[in-house]
């Protein structure tokens, strides 16, 4: 079965045909500008095509999809109908989706319902379901992934904020965590190649743009950073990570600032571009630090300090750990970040060997010391690939 992956965001959209008989990517591909251009980049084994077209809504963009696989020099597919089934990223699935589910229209209607919870993913993820369904019609399966998901096996104590219960009653005020696909493909990886499931704890630290870790027992999440929006736990690009919520309130009315405004300092001008004054992008940081650039030096410090944090806090929650596992564009490619993470976490059985850490292999790669307790891993994430297996496992028992 080939299986077409879709990730929209609010002004792209992502897209990888996967033939799912070896899991290979035949094509991929961004069309991005939409609604105020449009230029679509197509990937094959043999090819790279770029071109400007214009993309009034994401429906358009879908459509350059379909036409770009089909024909011109990038062509994959003799007929969009070789298109088994179509496997949609959603952001927010809030508390109905707990594992990926089957797309039909009353699911759309919820996850248009859901924006108030995802404004800028779910309205041009549910544009695209629906570009798709006009396209397609109702002959291929669907289904939708939810960034969500995965974290719905929080407790209660993991996921209520400490702010009055009538809140989460009346706007389901909660954690939901994020980036659960990636949480789950590589703990799930991980303990998949110990083959032990039961009693296994993982750490979970996916760090890229945007920055989560995650504490899995049992193969189930028990405890998030991210919390009620992306915004919560450690500093990123440009997020702010957790902060005292009074630092808000204070600033608005030092700064005579509208809650758009305060939101955009806190998710748009803050994290490492906030502290460096430099860069939301961590290469640029570490390359400034080295330098002697003491604010970019600085932001990669918070981050490190953060995450060792957070390791120890979940090795407390879950009564110790078995695995910490790195994954994302830093955390799969900054040794001197996991180094500087594991330093000083002997006390608990982490020890990286510095020889493995700064070996760049591309693959699941384990950078500890033999023989200790706790095993630490680099596993690149591939949150197509899990979003492919998840819309052939569920369209196949659909059948
Ligand atoms: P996204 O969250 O957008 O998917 P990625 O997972 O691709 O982001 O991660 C992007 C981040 O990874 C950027 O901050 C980039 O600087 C960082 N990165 C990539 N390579 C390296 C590297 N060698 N050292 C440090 N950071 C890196």
């Amino acid at each position: 079965m080939k299986i077409l992956v879709i990730n929209a965001g609010s002004s792209s959209l992502k897209y990888q045909l996967i033939d799912m008989t070896d899991e290979h990517v035949i094509a991929k591909g961004n069309c991005e500008r939409i609604g105020v251009g449009g230029l679509i980049t197509h990937k094959t084994n043999d090819i790279t095509v770029s071109y400007e077209v214009e993309f009034p809504t994401h429906k358009e963009a879908f459509l350059e999809v379909v036409k770009v696989l089909t024909s011109g020099e990038g062509k994959v597919l003799d007929d969009v109908s070789e298109i088994g089934a179509v496997g949609h990223r959603v952001l927010h699935g809030g508390e109905f989706y707990k594992v990926s589910t089957l797309i039909t229209e009353e699911v759309v209607k919820t996850i248009e319902d859901l924006s108030e919870l995802g404004p800028l993913h779910n309205p041009p993820q549910a544009a695209a379901i629906r570009a798709c369904r006009s396209v397609f019609g109702e002959d291929v399966p669907m289904v939708a992934v939810f960034d969500t998901s995965f974290h719905q096996t929080m407790p209660e104590k993991s996921y209520m904020f400490g702010i009055p219960y009538e809140y989460y009653e009346k706007y389901h005020i909660r954690r939901y965590g994020f980036h659960g696909t990636s949480h789950r493909y590589v703990s799930g990886h991980y303990l998949e190649m110990i083959g032990k499931k039961e009693g296994t704890k993982v750490v979970v630290c996916h760090l890229g743009n945007g920055s989560s870790i995650t504490a899995v027992k049992d193969g189930k999440c028990m405890d998030t950073t991210m919390g009620f929006t992306p915004l919560d736990g450690i500093i990123m690009g440009t997020r702010s990570g957790g902060i005292d919520p009074s630092v808000m309130t204070y600033l608005m009315n030092k700064e005579n600032l509208t809650p758009d405004e305060m939101s955009d300092i806190l998710n748009k001008k803050s994290g490492f571009l906030g502290i460096s004054g430099l860069s939301s992008d961590a290469r640029d940081l570490v390359n400034a630090s080295h330098e002697g650039h003491h604010r970019a030096r600085l932001a990669c410090e918070i981050v490190r300090y953060q995450i060792k944090k957070f390791i120890g806090a979940y090795a407390a929650a879950m009564g110790g750990i078995d695995a910490v596992l790195f994954t994302g564009g830093i955390g799969e490619n900054s040794g001197e970040l996991r180094a500087e993470v594991c330093e000083g976490l002997e006390f608990m059985g982490i020890e990286l060997d510095p020889a493995e850490n700064t070996k760049r292999t591309g693959t699941d790669h384990k950078i500890s010391k033999e023989g200790l307790p706790v095993e630490v891993w680099v596993i690149p994430t591939n949150e197509e690939l899990a979003i492919a297996q998840d819309t052939k496992a569920i369209v196949e028992a659909s059948r």
